[in-house]
């Protein structure tokens, strides 16, 4: 049986994000470096609407989790008592004939895939990229980029909680840059060396772990189905016990149907007791808990949902995409949950006429301060509507002539195409009454998705 895939492939989201500006190749006037990749003006805007989105959901709207942003650089020690240092390593075997380097687990066969020559051995490679702090570069000044953001939120256990006064369960979120010198990386910006995640550590006591894994997976595979994404595109897979990472007692991936197939999109794992033993063992100092209540004392367990914010992005993107034939022309869009949108409302004068730009440009002033609103003028009106559906604006506010003598004008929605008429007092109430889901007069599509 053919193996399952989506049904939009990864070369039309390519063209997509760099003719209208969500991802451009980086330092492209070089000729790029591979797999790292710039986020232009929407795509920028999708990855904070996304970030935002996160951090409402796990901080702004709980009482147990609270918000930290730990450096990138941090004491070597750490990588040494995380286990990175000696086995965050990928098997590898390099091709005798051209030296590309393959991960050995991913062949499926001992032929080099590029030019069919001989393979080496396997041979371990570590992930972690090196560096030098100060002017010198000699081994007792290396340090590393982070692998993740995780190491930053347990190394600060104590400090939060004091700060924050918190009992347990309680959790540290954190939103930050990682690398990790892939070997493979590819597919968009699926694997990157440099990317960003979004992490929970959420500490928990003992014998209650299994609860709280449970209820995490719950939490974070809701999230994407609440933001738009097809319930079919979504699936949860346990880990086996061989495949779990050294300090994980049980793990789930939220897997996503991409172009390729299903891959990992976030993971939730139990990391027991791992990390603050391994950071008491090397750091000399206590990470034991006191609970009050109960007089106890003992060290927590932790369940960590680790998601890729650009993973997320690709993920957003791809199930949003469609094309379809609309008024005799191929209309490309984005169903975008209107939370995502890089843009909420275009403002659109029918033409540029003398009259008509400045009422255009007063309301458009007037939105901007309650939406990120874009205002265009260029071109027909039909190719104005299909650029706003290509970067999945969910609104498109037209000005015409009409407008002059009786102070109403359009909504255009997105998803429907339908148009309605509303008076200009009331534009930003009905639109904020829209971008929430209501006073819809048909059901878009990103609300359908949800039930
Ligand atoms: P994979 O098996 O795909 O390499 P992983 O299991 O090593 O991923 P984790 O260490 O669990 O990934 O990292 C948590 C999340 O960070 C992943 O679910 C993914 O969304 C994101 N992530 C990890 N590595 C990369 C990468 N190289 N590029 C982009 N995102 C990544």
């Amino acid at each position: 049986m053919a193996e399952e895939t989506s049904k939009v492939a990864m070369e039309k989201i390519v063209s997509l994000c760099k003719r209208r500006g969500f991802i451009f190749p980086s330092s492209e006037i070089y000729g790029g470096l591979s797999s790292c990749w710039d986020y232009g003006p929407v795509g920028v805007e999708l990855k904070r609407n996304i970030k935002d989105n996160w951090w409402r959901a796990v901080v702004q709207e709980r009482d147990d989790v609270v918000g930290i942003e730990s450096s990138i650089l941090m004491n070597p020690q750490v990588w040494v008592a995380s286990g990175h240092v000696d086995s965050f390593t990928d098997p590898l075997v390099e091709c005798k004939v051209c030296h590309l380097r393959w991960r050995a687990t991913e062949l499926n066969s001992n032929k080099c895939p590029e030019c069919s020559g001989e393979l080496t051995e396997p041979r371990l490679f570590n992930l972690m990229f090196k560096t030098f702090m100060g002017p010198v570069e000699e081994e007792s000044s290396v340090t590393y980029l982070r692998p993740e953001t995780a190491q930053g939120m347990f190394v600060n256990f104590d400090n939060v909680l004091g700060a924050s006064r918190r009992k347990l369960p309680f959790g540290i979120a954190q939103i930050g840059k990682a690398f990790r010198n892939e070997i493979t990386p590819g597919n968009f910006v699926f694997r990157t060396r440099e990317f960003e995640q979004m992490e929970i550590e959420y500490f928990v006591k003992p014998g209650t772990d299994d609860y709280w894994l449970d209820y995490w997976v719950k939490e974070r595979f809701n999230w994407y189905i609440n933001l738009g994404i097809r319930k079919e595109n979504l699936r949860l897979r346990q880990h086996g016990k061989d495949e779990r990472a050294h300090y994980a007692e049980d793990c789930y991936d939220v897997e996503y149907l991409f172009p390729m197939g299903w891959a990992e999109l976030e993971g939730i794992a139990n990391r027991g007791d791992f990390d603050l033993v391994q950071h008491a063992k090397h750091s000399g100092k206590s990470l034991i808990y006191f609970d009050e209540e109960t007089g106890e004392r003992f060290v927590p367990y932790i369940i960590e949902p680790s998601a890729g914010v650009d993973r997320s992005a690709l993920a957003f993107l791809i199930d949003a995409y469609d094309e379809e034939m609309a008024e005799g022309e191929l209309r490309t869009v984005l169903h975008l949950h209107p939370a995502l949108a890089p843009i909420k409302v275009a403002v659109l004068p029918l033409s540029r006429n003398e009259k008509l730009v400045p009422l255009a440009k007063q309301i458009y002033t007037h939105l901007r301060r309650s939406f990120m609103t874009q205002y265009d003028d260029a071109q027909s009106i039909g190719r104005r509507y299909r650029r706003q559906d290509e970067i999945g604006t969910p609104f498109c506010v037209t000005i015409d002539f009409e407008s002059l003598e009786d102070n109403q004008v359009t909504i255009r929605e997105r998803d429907s195409m339908a148009q309605i008429r509303v008076p200009i007092s009331e534009l930003d109430k009905i639109l904020q009454a829209k971008l929430k889901g209501e006073a819809f007069d048909t059901q878009p599509l990103w609300a359908v998705r949800q039930k």
